[in-house]
């Protein structure tokens, strides 16, 4: 599904990433963890190809595709989503408007199921993003997502500024999105999450976890068990427990 080889990555004339290696098979999920400014969103935004994000070595193949240079919207068009850790919002452009563009196989009753499942039946109207609280936000990118439909969804700690109530919504969402593509009943999606808190953990099917720290993956295993390390011992601990896990 996804192919990262010993990827280097500049931000802004600055090496972000020093070297990611790592290899989703279709159907499996996998979680990144790390401190803050690890490189983390820095890999998201890089996956799904935004201009600020340079590649300098190494690769990134997707289905068998090397899109490593390939635009961002070729790239949603073989499959991928993200979403955003913090998503901008688009004053002019109602969310009822995006829903209707963002996938033409769509159908229209599809779409309105997807409104009440978020429950952002009074949002529809609203510009997107605009003046939503944390949760409504995380709420509107996940119902668009619903509808774009991906194969390969990227979430940026999806559960960071959503209240209680709504985690529930949003993991259950989340795990419906990644369990099977609505197009191949038989098919699961694959995806990549960040999560600091591990609340998301509780809904979903993960596979295999990876902490960065500096731009370079220190640790690789069951996310469980890596996510239990780090909160009794720190991430220091990840520096050398790739023998352990
Ligand atoms: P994380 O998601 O793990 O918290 P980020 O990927 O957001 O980390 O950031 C990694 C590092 O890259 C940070 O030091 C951050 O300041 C830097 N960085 C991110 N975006 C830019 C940018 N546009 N210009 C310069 N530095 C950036
Ligand atoms: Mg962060
Ligand atoms: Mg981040």
């Amino acid at each position: 599904m996804l192919k990262i080889d010993n990827l280097h990555v500049e931000v802004g004339g600055k090496e972000i990433l020093h070297g990611i290696t790592m290899h989703i098979k279709p159907g499996e999920t996998h979680v990144l963890m790390g401190p803050n400014g690890s490189g983390k969103s820095t890999l998201l935004m890089t996956i799904m190809g935004f201009d600020a994000y340079h590649v300098t070595r190494g690769s990134i193949s997707f289905n068998g595709s090397d899109v490593t240079h390939m635009p961002v919207h070729e790239r949603a068009r073989l499959g991928m989503g993200i979403m955003f850790q913090r998503p901008p919002s688009i004053p002019g452009l109602k969310l009822g408007k995006m829903l209707d563009v963002i996938n033409p196989e769509k159908k229209p009753e599809f779409v309105t199921a997807a409104v009440t499942r978020m429950n952002m039946e009074e949002f529809v109207e609203r510009d997107i993003n605009l003046g939503f609280s944390g949760g409504e936000i995380k709420r509107s990118e996940i119902l668009q997502m619903m509808v774009q439909d991906p194969s390969f969804i990227m979430l940026d700690e999806p559960e960071s500024g959503v209240d209680l109530e709504n985690i529930h919504l949003m993991g259950e969402s989340i795990a419906r999105l990644l369990q099977k593509n609505q197009r191949f009943i038989d098919r699961k999606n694959s995806g990549l999450v960040i999560t600091h808190t591990g609340y998301i953990l509780d809904y979903l099917d993960v596979d295999k976890g990876h902490v960065m720290i500096n731009g370079e993956f220190k640790c690789h295993g069951n996310p469980r068990e890596i996510l239990k390390l780090i909160k009794e011992k720190g991430y220091k601990e990840c520096l050398s427990c790739a023998k352990i896990l």
